[in-house]
């Protein structure tokens, strides 16, 4: 049922709006207007006018709800991390920089427990803001701090992830704290930066991949349908290796 106070998905043709659902409030789509107040007590997925209703998904929600005042790993790219380091129930997660907390948000979906550090307080303070706006982050530890200064216990994370603009400063303590064996992955927009990350990974971490993840939407007009005009063409490389033991 829809309830005040809901995050509610309003799809009108192709577009998406996500709003609140405040019973005072009003959505005007080429001249179509769609009343909150006309919603409320009504089952999620029903149809007014043009306006179709649902609840948002953990995508809409980062994509459409999370204010960004850094670049954000995108669900495509995110969703595809998580369990690419194999993570579940029983993991407890390293990440920073945490950054807006768009992938500290499919994390903490996933994780048992996630740790994640940022160095500059906006960002930090920003990326509860938007997990806790949605109900989302309750097994986060937001940490403020240069992850390089923080204090870190020995083997005792399943996996990481890192999203910093050079993580090789990074790899020797990385490499201590997470357990025998984990699964890690690092996120870099340019391939001289992947190449620099390879040289530098060598003797700590094995089992390295490199991939990117290319998507392509479709029109969804049975009569026309075919790829869509434009597609985003990069967003970064993913780097994937597991930790070696000496
Ligand atoms: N993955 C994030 C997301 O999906 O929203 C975006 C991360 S953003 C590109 C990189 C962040 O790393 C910045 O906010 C930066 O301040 C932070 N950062 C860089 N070096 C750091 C460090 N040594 N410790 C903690 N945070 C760091």
């Amino acid at each position: 049922m829809l309830e005040e106070g809901d995050w509610i998905l309003i799809r009108f043709g192709e577009k998406k709006y996500l709003r609140e659902l405040r019973p005072k409030d009003s959505l005007n789509v080429k001249k179509e207007v769609l009343k909150f107040s006309e919603i409320l007590g009504k089952p999620e997925g029903i149809k007014v006018g043009s306006f179709e209703i649902f609840k948002p998904t953990l995508e809409e929600i980062i994509l459409l709800g999370f204010e960004r005042k850094t670049q954000i790993i995108y669900p495509k790219d995110a969703f595809y991390i998580a369990f690419k380091l194999g993570i579940d129930k029983n993991s407890k997660v390293l990440e920073f920089g945490t950054g807006s907390g768009a992938l500290c948000a499919v994390l903490s979906r996933v994780a048992g427990e996630v740790h994640t550090y940022e160095m500059v307080e906006e960002f930090h303070r920003l990326a509860k803001k938007n997990l806790k706006r949605f109900g989302l982050g309750e097994n986060v530890k937001f940490h403020l701090g240069d992850f390089l200064e923080a204090e870190v216990e020995e083997e005792s994370f399943d996996t990481a992830f890192v999203d910093v603009r050079d993580p090789i400063p990074y790899l020797e303590k990385l490499h201590r704290s997470l357990k025998k064996g984990a699964p890690v992955g690092f996120l870099l927009p340019t391939a001289n930066q992947v190449v620099e990350l390879l040289k530098s990974m060598e003797d700590r971490f094995g089992g390295v991949e490199v991939l990117e993840i290319m998507v392509r939407h479709y029109k969804t007009v049975p009569e026309r349908f075919r790829p869509e005009d434009t597609m985003v063409g990069h967003t970064a490389y993913l780097v994937f290796a597991r930790k070696l033991t000496a």
